[in-house]
């Protein structure tokens, strides 16, 4: 078929600037040049790619259509598994912008930002009110960093006891960022079996915690979406061979105001503020992974902290313990005052129903769908719950099919093949935002789906079939990757 892009919206093919390009156009009519023309010195300003020749309407046509060829949280559901792709309000974003916010320079003088300071003061406390903890640095700049910050603290807190540790105990349950952010340390990551029921026990913990490990790194809720119940347990053989406890807390959107990772003694945590506290999420934008600490660990945080003192609140480097820095400046400023418009928007009893609702549409899924997808872990999930696709295996579907044929329902695919203990694994997490209607839909499309499997299994193998582009190579873009024009 020959593929027209003519004005009906319906654009099938978009081919890239260079091949649209044509000698000779422009998209700009400047003054004839009344000086002579000197060429800029290559050496300074090197040679740069050679650039299409394009009218401007070419290039607006270009970008405007592909930015409709996108999907976001703002055009439909994101039902990503370990992502928490929730709305973020767009008053967030309005005080994110304000100009004495947005506009406030990282060097100036702690006197003209003391807003900005309290701000972040006010922030840490919030934090540390919501997860239980005692101390909080905003530094790292996401999630992984947390983890790789921790990790530093982690081995500070143990050198300063004289000791060199080499382990670190990772559940099969955790976030990968964690093995990869311990061996970053030069940790070496030691794998624990979680039990049959999808969580770790602490007998499991007890058999291979020893003095060479420095500690433990707990996603809770795991990324089986369970909740880690013998937490305390583990804590406490941990903490009885001088390790300490990490907590993984990136999935706090499961857990405000009802679980207190200070009393589940937890040493060190992070949350993703762009996860649970209104930061749009995803691209690879900005991020804010905040590490949380019991107070005996916040002599070690990294540097500067906001501190309060007679004249106002003030940066402080004067911490001799510290990790030191981990960002320039303060981490990403905006993404904090995202956070704390949010908080305040949604106050205590707001960011615990968020967490309740969270909770009831993930069982909600769970429940539906159980007979049509397999359920590996049949128990109470928090914020997310993991199917696989061993039901529709024996009509030669996988779960990669059933994501691809979800697109042509119009939803996003949840999370596939993560985690990696469950064979065929769909992860989805609808969030508080989705309302009933919108997670019956999504219901509906997966039934439809598991259906398709059993009657007419080359509908999935073709899918998706409404969507621009086919199915891609899954991996061309790592192994081959097109890095210069
Ligand atoms: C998202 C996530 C991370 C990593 O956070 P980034 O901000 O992407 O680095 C770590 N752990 C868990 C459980 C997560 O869900």
């Amino acid at each position: 078929m020959t593929e027209f892009s003519g004005t009906s919206g319906l654009i099938h093919s978009e081919p890239l600037l260079w091949e649209k390009g044509r000698p000779g156009r422009s998209a700009f009519s400047l003054p004839r040049r009344d000086v002579d023309f000197s060429p800029p010195d290559e050496g300074l300003v090197g040679k740069g790619p050679e650039f299409p020749d394009l009218s401007e309407l070419e290039v607006v046509r270009h970008y405007t259509r592909l930015s409709q060829w996108n999907f976001a949280v703002d055009t439909g559901m994101y039902p990503l598994g370990s992502c928490t792709m929730k709305y973020n309000p767009k008053l967030h974003e309005k005080y994110a912008a304000l100009q004495g916010l947005s506009g406030a320079h990282p060097l100036l003088p702690g006197s003209l930002s003391q807003g900005a300071l309290c701000l972040m003061h006010t922030l840490e406390r919030f934090l540390a009110e919501i997860t239980g903890m005692d101390a909080v640095s905003l530094q790292p700049a996401a999630g992984a960093q947390g983890e790789l910050a921790g990790m530093l603290l982690i081995h500070a807190y143990h050198k300063r006891k004289g000791e060199q540790r080499t382990k670190i105990l990772i559940p099969d349950t955790a976030h990968g960022t964690n093995p990869a952010s311990a061996a970053l340390c030069r940790y070496r990551p030691v794998a624990i079996r979680s039990g049959e029921n999808g969580i770790l026990s602490a007998r499991a913990v007890e058999g291979l915690m020893d003095e060479e490990t420095a500690g433990i790194m707990v996603t809770n809720p795991n990324t089986l979406g369970l909740f880690e119940e013998e937490i305390r347990q583990i804590a406490a053989v941990v903490h009885s061979r001088g390790g300490l406890v990490y907590c993984d807390g990136a999935n706090l959107n499961a857990v405000m105001g009802m679980v207190d990772m200070g009393r589940c003694a937890v040493d060190v945590l992070h949350c993703n503020l762009h996860k649970t506290f209104s930061t749009p999420h995803g691209g690879g934008g900005p991020g804010a992974g905040p590490l949380c600490v019991q107070k005996e660990l916040a002599p070690f945080l990294p540097v500067p902290r906001v501190v309060e003192t007679p004249d106002g609140y003030a940066l402080s480097e004067d911490f001799p313990l510290s990790v030191g820095r981990v960002h320039a400046f303060y981490g990403n400023f905006g993404v904090l005052v995202r956070a704390y418009a949010y908080i305040l928007t949604m106050g205590a009893k707001g960011l615990k129903k968020a967490s309740q609702m969270a909770v009831l549409n993930a069982n909600y899924i769970k429940e539906r769908l159980k007979g049509t997808f397999h359920l590996p872990y049949d128990r109470p999930c928090m914020h997310e719950c993991v199917f696989s696709d061993k039901f529709q295996r024996v009509h030669k579907v996988t779960t990669l099919d059933m994501a691809k044929r979800l697109m042509d329902y119009g939803f996003h695919p949840p999370t596939i093949y993560f985690p990696l203990i469950v064979h065929g694994a769909l992860m989805v997490e609808p969030t508080e935002t989705e309302s009933k209607e919108q997670i019956d839909l999504f219901v509906e499309a997966c039934k439809a789906i598991a259906a398709e499997a059993h009657q007419e299994p080359e509908l999935l193998w073709e899918a998706p079939r409404r969507c621009k582009v086919r199915r891609m190579e899954e991996a061309a873009a790592a192994r081959h990757p097109c890095l210069s024009g």
